[in-house]
Order: structure tokens, then C-alpha cells, then sequence
């Protein structure tokens, strides 16, 4: 697949692994819009890019808002005429046991992980079925896989989206021709520890991350391309991508 001048919409592209996703598409010469909901990052990235010669726009968004992610959709549309790609990958981990009740945690993370891929599943996918053409990446976890302690919520949001992959890959593959891939990463070096409220599994990660070495996001961004540059009759479905010090 020749990828330059493709369009590429990546969510939480903020911070961490998203950023890392849209530095390394733009190098490719994608087009990319940058989904997330703080605009001075969002900013921040575009002239980071923009300096370097890509092309990126800053698509100020909310996942959990499907009209959000609709206007995000159709602002590409607009611009450049098509949506090629969607790396699904706004994600929150705030870890506690289930017995601390921290219900709204619970519902942010059902809310973003789960319901946010579908509302920006259902923004391109009209485009892509017009086009008979895309990719969908979904960001699962090494938590989608295996349940953790303090993670049952998150892991349940994790699974969720792996079953949903598998389903629309079923689904969107032989009938419209766009491939999906689930992606499952370990531990990754980003700030996905800083929305943790319990002191405790805050404490956990950290001596987590000081144990090993974590990926980098651009680790997840190369996997991301190896799936993007695969032959169009090969669609790698799933991959399962760890730090070598991660058991
Ligand atoms: P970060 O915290 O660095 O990035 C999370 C991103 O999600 C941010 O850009 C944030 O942007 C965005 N986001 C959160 N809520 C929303 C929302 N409502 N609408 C739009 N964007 C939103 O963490 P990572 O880069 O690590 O996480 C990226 C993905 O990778 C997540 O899905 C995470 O679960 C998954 N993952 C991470 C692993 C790790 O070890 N780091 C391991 C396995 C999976 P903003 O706040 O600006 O909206």
C-alpha cells in the first residue's frame, strides 16, 4: 500500500502512543488529523509536524460524543476528500479495586474505550464503505488479553474492544474490502499512569516502570505500519506487541 498522500484519522492523539501514531504516518507523507480534546497539545503537535514537512490538522475531539466525531470525520472529508485510515486509540486506565466503588472511573472508561471506538467506527465508516476501502486499527491491551488486579474494569473495556475487532473485521473485510487490526500492547512508556487516583496502584505502576524497560509509543506506531504496509490481500488481524522484559 502507497501511503503517502492517504488520510489517516488518529484518536488521543494528544499525548503517548497517538502522538507517536501521527509523527510517524505524517513522515510517511499521510495526511493526518490529530482527534483529541486538549488543543494546546493538539496545536503544539501540528507545528511540531508541520516543521518537519508533514501534514497534519488538529481535529479538537470527543470521542464519547459521537457528533464530535462526526464533525472530526467530516472536517477531513472536507479537506481532502476521503478517510484512508483510523487508529481507534483514546484510552484512560485509572486502576482500583472494584470495592473502592469508584463508579465514575468505571463509566469514563466504558465511555472511552468502548463507546468512543464505535462512535468514530461509525463517523468513517461510511466513507471507507463509499470508498471500498480502509484500515481500522483498535487499540486493545495486553489487559484485553488477561485480567489484572485493579484492572477488572479496564480489562473488561479491553476485552470488548478485541471482541469487537474480531467482529467487525468478520463483517467490513469480505464485503467491503477494509481490513482491521487489533492491536495489544504491554507496557508503554506514556501518561496513561497520571489519571490513576489510587495511591496504592499508582505506586504499583510506578515501581512497574522503574522495574523494566517500557515500549516507546513509536514501537506501537512501527507496529501500526507494518499492518499498513502489508500487501491489500493480507490483513494482519491481531498483534500482540510487548516489552522483551514484560512476563
Ligand atoms: P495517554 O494517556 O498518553 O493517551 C491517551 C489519549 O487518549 C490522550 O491523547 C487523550 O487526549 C485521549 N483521550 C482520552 N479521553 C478522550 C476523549 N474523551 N476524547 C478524545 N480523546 C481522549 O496514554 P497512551 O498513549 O498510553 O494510551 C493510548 C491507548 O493505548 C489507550 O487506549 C490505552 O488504553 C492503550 N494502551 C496503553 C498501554 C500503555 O502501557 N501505555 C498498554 C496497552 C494499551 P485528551 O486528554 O487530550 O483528550
Amino acid at each position: 500500500m502507497t501511503l503517502a498522500g492517504k488520510v489517516a484519522l488518529v484518536t488521543g492523539a494528544s499525548s503517548g502512543i497517538g502522538a507517536a501514531t501521527a509523527r510517524k504516518l505524517a513522515l510517511e507523507g499521510m495526511i493526518v488529523g490529530l482527534a483529541a480534546r486538549r488543543v494546546d497539545r493538539l496545536e503544539e503537535l501540528v507545528a511540531d509536524i508541520t516543521t518537519t514537512g508533514g501534514k497534519v490538522i488538529a481535529l479538537p475531539t470527543d470521542v464519547v460524543d459521537p457528533a464530535s466525531c462526526k464533525t472530526a470525520v467530516g472536517t477531513l472529508i472536507h479537506h481532502f476528500g476521503q478517510v484512508d485510515v483510523l487508529v481507534n486509540n483514546a484510552g484512560l486506565m485509572p486502576l482500583s479495586n472494584v470495592d473502592s466503588l469508584k463508579v465514575d472511573e468505571w463509566q469514563r472508561m466504558v465511555d472511552v474505550n468502548i463507546s468512543g471506538v464505535l462512535n468514530a467506527t461509525a463517523a468513517v465508516l461510511p466513507h471507507m464503505m463509499a470508498q471500498q476501502s480502509g484500515h481500522i486499527f483498535n487499540m486493545s491491551s495486553i489487559a484485553g488479553r488477561k485480567v489484572f488486579t485493579g484492572l477488572a474494569v479496564y480489562c473488561a473495556t479491553k476485552a470488548a474492544v478485541a471482541a469487537f475487532s474480531d467482529g467487525l473485521r468478520m463483517e467490513i473485510g469480505p464485503k467491503h474490502n477494509i481490513r482491521v487490526t487489533c492491536i495489544q500492547p504491554g507496557a508503554v512508556k506514556s501518561e496513561l499512569y497520571e489519571q490513576i487516583t489510587d495511591i496504592e496502584y499508582r505506586k504499583q505502576m510506578d515501581d512497574l516502570a522503574a522495574s523494566m524497560t517500557f515500549l516507546e509509543g513509536e514501537d506501537i506506531a512501527e507496529s501500526i505500519l507494518f499492518a499498513l504496509k502489508a500487501p491489500e490481500r493480507m490483513d494482519v488481524a491481531e498483534l500482540f506487541v510487548l516489552p522483551t522484559e514484560q512476563g
